[in-house]
């Protein structure tokens, strides 16, 4: 028994020596101090043993033990304390590299345009509270914007933003006028998902204040990024739109990419596609903003993004978006 325990030791020393990770540590650990292993076997044995080969057995078996558990706890600092510089440079590469969103790309394109023409980039908080996200922006509690089956509340009465335009709100509240921000951002609405509808979506408020800012004005920036974006002049309209935060309020449509106007599915024949609801900023929210709207005007806008997106790559179905699925967003890497 002697000679066994003497050469479980030498086995236990070279095996240690070659541990590369925790894992293998503990197999090791349990091969020779676990119930089932040699040493606990000799040791439960040892009862049929004369006496004093018993004491000498017992004190061998006794030290080697305490000798390995002394060498794995060793061996388990300085492991832990190498793991995080262990690299293994002889790993083969992995080929699939990461890529930006869709939207992430389409993002950084307006925010470049925006920022050539002196727009500061601005965020705000995805939980809102009601004031920032309907009351500042003139949207009365009648509003079916307010309804509780499109916007998400939280326990403590807060709301996710249902749009970027609270950004607006907070930037006319910290910078005053004039002012020239743009805020992209993630927005939530309780819709039901479909092809078409997503219930997260990202969008890009954008907001001139200034004295004697007008449509006209409004025009030249949109055109400016949507040439941008799409890398040749793109055509836009205005269309008479209702909401509360702008007066007059417009539709932005944009001259159908695909077809060139002629008339397609994706813009249902009528050659437009709607891009963006925008207007000049209504009076009452320059008001609540604690700016003068007798010495200022301003525009705003809100592009959604996740829309722009999907004209730029020709994505038919917003839920590849959100899906993170690699397989189909990876087909956009062109970063
Ligand atoms: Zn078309």
């Amino acid at each position: 028994m002697k000679d066994e325990l003497l050469k479980l030791k030498k086995q236990f020393i070279e095996e240690i020596v070659s541990v590369r990770n925790l894992e293998e540590l503990t197999l090791i650990k349990s091969k020779y101090l676990g119930k089932k292993s040699r040493i606990s076997e000799i040791m439960s044995s040892m009862k049929k043993l004369p006496i004093e080969e018993k004491r000498e057995v017992g004190a061998l078996c006794n030290k080697l033990k305490n000798e390995i558990t002394q060498k794995v706890k060793e061996k388990n600092e300085e492991l832990i304390s190498k793991s995080t510089f262990d690299f293994d440079l002889t790993m083969p590469i992995n080929k699939n590299r990461g890529s930006l969103s869709p939207i992430t790309i389409v993002g950084k394109e307006v925010c470049d345009v925006l920022q050539k023409l002196g727009f500061t980039i601005v965020s705000g908080p995805e939980i809102e509270d009601e004031y920032h996200n309907f009351d500042a922006l003139n949207i009365p509690s009648t509003h079916p914007a307010r309804d509780m089956q499109d916007t998400y509340w939280t326990n403590s009465g807060k709301l996710l933003r249902t749009h970027t335009s609270p950004c607006q709100v907070r930037a006319m509240e910290k910078y005053g006028a004039p002012l020239r921000i743009a805020a992209p951002g993630r927005c939530f609405r309780n819709e039901d998902i479909d092809a078409c509808h997503e219930n997260t979506f990202f969008q890009l408020e954008g907001m001139v204040i200034d004295k004697n800012v007008s449509i006209s004005n409004l025009l030249y920036v949109m055109k400016g990024i949507l040439s941008e974006i799409f890398g040749k002049v793109v055509e836009v309209r205005l269309r008479p739109g209702y909401f509360p935060f702008v007066e007059p309020g417009f539709e932005l449509d944009v001259k159908c990419l695909i077809c060139n106007g002629k008339g397609c599915p994706t813009c249902k024949d009528s050659g437009w596609l709607e891009l963006c609801p925008c207007g000049m900023v209504h009076p009452k929210v320059l008001k609540m903003s604690n700016i003068d709207p007798n010495i200022y005007s301003g525009f705003a806008f809100g592009i959604g993004l996740t829309r722009l997106a999907m004209m730029k790559y020709h994505i038919n179905d917003i839920r590849i978006l959100n899906s993170c699925d690699l397989e189909e967003l990876s087909q956009f890497d062109i970063m």
